[in-house]
């Protein structure tokens, strides 16, 4: 008898656990939200924090097509020929990486336009109105056109460009053109500038710029700063580039790309900030053979909560830009083992300076 009183209190003690525990809500943990526990006496409803990471990659000077003057033999149009017009072809070996990120940019060196008057000056690059296809099929979403060359036919070549990337749905920048996106909830603003001046006037033209893209309507919660700058062939950047750098993090832009030297320059952090000096050539068109072939694809993720930056993180992906060594195949590729090795002592190298 007294057996089963215990038994019975047993059971009861179980069935009341078992209760209690039921009522206690599952608390599911993900990586993407952070709920809030509420206190149930007070009523008020859970609030869940909203995360985002936004992934960003740059490359750089990428020119589709050729200047008329030079042999058609090993041009970018020639290889588009043997290709038999697979414009995949070109991007084949960055691909994964582009379509693996949340947003890819590269500088778009030379129109794409049918022009036939050049402007006065040494390279005239163009290219056809289709090989807005080499980015597509390469997933790159937006294009930098403040550059040297973007004007070589002209008022009407550009204006061709704009119209044809605009008609394959891609993004651009520069000059008169700013570009806003939004990914996962980020308004992510871009400018494309010419840095070949630090003057005061230059620096207003950005502020300028920055604020438009900040203020309430756009909205933007990051700003990246392409920048056409420096000097060819130099690996280190110049006054005018590290001056134009610092003001753009000095006035809210989140990351700053740079391009125009045709070879790799350092990175400098500044108040916690990338300045990519150089990328380098990418797909580039505008030369057969470059003996330096080194060129890195810079990658840059944002950490978001409630659509406000709590941590960022860059890498670089060290590149070759053809997958042959003895000529150009305007098909970049990742570089592996001693040869990675290589060009990211040579990027680190050119960083150290910049960062003492
Ligand atoms: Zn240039």
């Amino acid at each position: 008898m007294f057996l089963k009183k215990k038994l019975i209190i047993l059971f009861l003690c179980f069935f009341i656990i078992s209760f209690v525990l039921s009522s206690i809500p599952a608390i599911v943990v993900s990586a993407d939200t952070d709920i809030q526990l509420t206190n149930t006496l007070g009523g008020s409803i859970p609030q869940e924090d909203v995360w985002s990471t936004i992934t960003i990659s740059a490359a750089g000077d990428v020119t589709l097509g050729r200047d008329a003057i030079t042999a058609y033999y090993g041009s970018f149009d020639h290889e588009v020929e043997l290709q038999k017009s697979n414009y995949s072809y070109f991007m084949k070996n960055v691909k994964h990486l582009f379509e693996t990120d949340d947003l890819t940019i590269v500088n778009l060196e030379g129109p794409l336009t049918k022009a036939t008057i050049a402007a006065e000056k040494q390279f005239r690059f163009k290219g056809s109105a289709v090989y807005t296809e080499v980015l597509k099929q390469g997933s790159i979403e937006a294009v930098n056109l403040a550059n040297n060359h973007m004007f070589d036919y002209q008022d009407q070549g550009y204006w061709d460009t704009v119209s044809n990337l605009s008609g394959a749905n891609l993004g651009y920048f520069g000059f008169e053109h700013k570009y806003l996106t939004e990914v996962k909830g980020i308004k992510i603003g871009m400018l494309g500038l010419l840095g070949w001046d630090s003057s005061k006037q230059k620096k207003e033209e950005i502020k300028k710029a920055v604020e438009s893209l900040k203020e309430q309507g756009a909205g933007a919660n990051l700003i990246i700063a392409s920048f056409h700058w420096g000097e060819e062939r130099k690996y280190t950047p110049n006054k005018i580039q590290k001056d134009l750098g610092r003001y753009c993090i000095d006035i809210g832009v989140d990351l700053v790309l740079g391009h125009h030297p045709h070879v790799v320059q350092g990175i400098e952090t500044y108040k916690g900030k990338s300045i990519v000096y150089s990328m380098g050539n990418f797909c580039f068109g505008g030369n057969k053979n470059p003996t330096d072939k080194d060129a890195y694809i810079y990658q840059h993720s944002f950490n978001f909560k409630n659509n406000v930056l709590q941590q960022e993180e860059g890498q670089v992906i060290p590149v070759s830009i053809s997958s042959v060594k003895t000529r150009n195949n305007y098909q970049p590729t990742p570089l592996k083992g001693i040869e990675a090795d290589r060009v990211m002592n040579k990027i680190k190298n050119c960083s150290l300076g910049l960062n003492q």
